[in-house]
């Protein structure tokens, strides 16, 4: 291998090391996300704490069963 060839080389490993490093930090920036998400909805009984449907009629809206869509969505992601 040549010297061109080793600079080559070396600029790929760093290359990949900051690649390594960033997709680190993405993913700590995703389950620090998830996990606000999870704390906003915690479950309150029967219902989510925090979401709501819109309702028809005189209802104006009804509490969401629990688990509610976002933590359905957030647990299917894990399957
Ligand atoms: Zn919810």
């Amino acid at each position: 291998m040549n010297k061109t060839e080793q600079a080559i080389m070396a600029s790929d490993l760093e290359y990949q090391k900051r690649l390594a490093n960033n997709n680190a930090r993405l993913l700590i920036l995703a389950d620090n996300a998830v996990a606000r998400v999870r704390e906003l909805h915690q479950q309150d009984g029967d219902y989510c704490a925090v979401c709501a449907r819109v309702g028809g009629g005189y209802s104006g809206g009804y509490r969401t069963v629990w688990p509610c869509d976002t933590i359905v969505a957030l647990d299917g992601e894990q399957e």
